[in-house]
């Protein structure tokens, strides 16, 4: 069985948990109606489960290479990258004076998950062009704006994000690309980039690189980055891809899955390329399209989970083994309660992950109808927990589905292994997990945790409420928040950052833990407490939220011990 779009479970969260109408109801958005929504979902569902699932294999089986200094990339990818393409998807969210189609962050966050549920090394182009041109949007110069967003928006051409360099990772500031000034406004930008997704490509007439470099009189750190574009073939006065610029693909990785997304080692030679912001404004702009594709990173991981879920429910409803042991059964293995209890805690967890990547979406669209700071906050601090939790569930999720197949799960030809393998980059590239839950214990947690306060009031106000109707749900999530809320004081108490880092990421998780709590607590309040959500909650609540007592246990406990243990008693054995 091939890939199905959760479009029922959409239109669910939007109409249930995330409050859809009031994002339809901004001025900016008065064309995205939930009827538009509903038929937008509909078109992009049928794309991803006809067009682009059947793909998914062949980018696994047969990856990209590098032939003649030219990739090539794996069969028919071509052709859905150009579907995608013609059916506006890449620019969905973006501006419509260039072309986009203004669509609100949260369907495209939804678009998003479905495609890559479907074909996850094919999705990450789009993804890359998707935070590019909102990159631009907010950065460039209306020259560069007028040239290359019309055509990135098409998908005539690609965008790509050039930061890692081999001796800069998550410490993006130790960078040494350098640009000149070539002193007719453009630049000469020199140095080696690694890992660089979908770096090259035959799918597009172009490739747009944002390269972060450091002018000459560019300060040391992240403080003295600057951001240029720097496009695969210099465009003619009439905006046509001419001259090729001077840079190329040295060499693409062999990696563990996501085969058919080429990952390129970029050399620029003194490529051409044009400021984008201001002279050391770099890494500012960068973070407009890390943003971007950090909540994208996250949807990966839920789409990959989804698809994994789906795989082995079907596997479940198959493989007999093993007496029946409960009656009316259906004589498979879904009938055993250890396979039921995986079944159930995977589907609970896609559906929390996916309703908390609805909310910071949801925030965003929110924060950009208004421009309130209170919106701007929320997205911001749900942006981290939405990447990491996305991601984790991606690989939880994934994992579980090897096991409900027992051994045709490690083989190759179930491909519910190869969800397992594409899903895992998910959690390290857009900044590794453990990155993400630094930034929330540190500069999420600057603004005294007002952000992260408001969170856990608004859970336990709906607790409140729903206790009556769903005591054996709101009852132990109103416990997990305020052991939520006493480790996030805890937190703040510690001026020493370091003690915070070493439980950033239990507290992240513990944090994704209760939201999930109320997102399912939602689910079951829709319903009234009777039916299939609330039994879901149920298991979600009583299996998967109750992790946050060890979770918040260990995000208290400081440093210390971390650190009585000296590296050489670490590596003894
Ligand atoms: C398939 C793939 C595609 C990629 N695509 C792109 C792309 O398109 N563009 C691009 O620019 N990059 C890309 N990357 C690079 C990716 O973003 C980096 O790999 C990632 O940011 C981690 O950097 P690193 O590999 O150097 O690991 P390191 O930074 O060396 O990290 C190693 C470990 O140390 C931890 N660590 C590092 N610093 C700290 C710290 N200060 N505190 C606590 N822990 C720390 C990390 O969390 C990690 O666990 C891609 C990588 C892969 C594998």
């Amino acid at each position: 069985m091939s890939y199905r779009a959760p479009l029922s479970e959409y239109q669910f969260l939007f109409d249930h948990v995330v409050n859809y109408s009031e994002i339809a109801a901004q001025d900016c958005f008065e064309y995205a109606t939930n009827d538009v929504v509903a038929a937008v979902l509909n078109e992009a569902g049928h794309l991803s489960a006809g067009k682009i699932a059947p793909l998914n294999r062949n980018g696994d089986l047969t990856p990209a290479y590098l032939e003649n200094g030219v990739v090539r990339t794996s069969p028919g990818f071509a052709d859905g990258f150009k579907a995608i393409a013609e059916g506006g998807w890449i620019g969905m969210s973006a501006q419509p004076e260039f072309g986009g189609m203004g669509l609100p962050m949260t369907v495209t966050t939804a678009v998003n998950e479905m495609m890559a549920g479907a074909c996850l090394s094919l999705q990450l182009a789009p993804l890359m062009s998707q935070g590019q041109i909102e990159a631009l949007e907010h950065h460039a110069s209306d020259e560069l704006k007028a040239l290359y967003l019309p055509k990135l928006i098409s998908g005539e051409w690609t965008g790509t994000m050039n930061l890692t360099e081999p001796q800069a990772g998550s410490d993006v500031g130790a960078l040494s690309s350098k640009a000149e000034p070539n002193g007719d406004g453009s630049f000469s930008v020199t140095g080696q980039k690694i890992y660089i997704s979908w770096g090259d490509h035959d799918v597009a007439e172009n490739v747009c690189h944002l390269v972060l470099a450091r002018l000459p009189d560019g300060a040391a750190g992240t403080k003295g980055i600057s951001l240029f574009l720097v496009p695969k073939y210099l465009p003619d006065d009439a905006g046509n891809p001419s001259e090729t610029n001077t840079l190329k693909v040295v060499s693409l990785e062999h990696k563990m899955g996501l085969h058919g997304s080429p990952t390129a080692v970029m050399q620029f030679d003194g490529a051409k390329g044009w400021l984008v912001g201001p002279e050391g404004g770099g890494m500012r702009a960068m973070f407009t399209m890390m943003n971007n594709a950090r909540l994208g990173v996250g949807g990966q991981g839920i789409g990959a989970a989804e698809g994994a879920l789906q795989k082995a429910m079907v596997y479940a409803g198959e493989r007999k083994q093993g007496r029946r042991p409960i009656e009316n059964g259906t004589g498979t293995i879904i009938d055993h309660a250890d396979v039921r209890r995986m079944l159930a805690v995977m589907k609970a967890d896609v559906f929390a992950a996916r309703a908390i990547a609805l909310m910071c979406a949801a925030a965003i669209d929110m924060q950009s109808a208004t421009g309130s700071t209170g919106w701007g906050a929320r997205a911001a601090f749900l942006t981290p927990i939405a990447k990491a939790f996305g991601t984790e569930t991606g690989m939880r999720v994934s994992e579980m589905g090897v096991q409900v197949h027992g051994g045709m799960g490690f083989i190759e030809e179930t491909g519910a292994a190869q969800f397992y393998r594409d899903v895992r980059v998910t959690a390290i590239y857009e900044g590794t997990n453990g990155i993400q839950a630094m930034d929330l214990v540190a500069r999420k947690l600057m603004d005294g945790g007002d952000a992260a306060f408001a969170l856990l009031d608004e859970v336990e106000q709906f607790t409140e409420a729903s206790r009556e109707a769903c005591p054996a749900l709101a009852e132990p999530l109103w416990d997990a928040t305020e052991n939520l809320r006493q480790t996030t004081e805890w937190m703040l108490a510690q001026d020493a950052l370091n003690a915070r880092f070493a439980g950033a990421v239990p507290y992240l998780k513990a944090f994704a833990r209760v939201l999930g709590g109320y997102v399912h607590l939602k689910a079951a309040m829709a319903e009234q407490g009777k039916g299939s959500r609330t039994k879901l909650a149920t298991v979600y609540i009583a299996r998967l939220l109750s992790e946050h007592v060890s979770l918040l246990s260990e995000a208290r406990v400081g440093d210390s011990d971390l650190y009585a243990l000296s590296a050489d008693e670490l590596a003894a054995v």
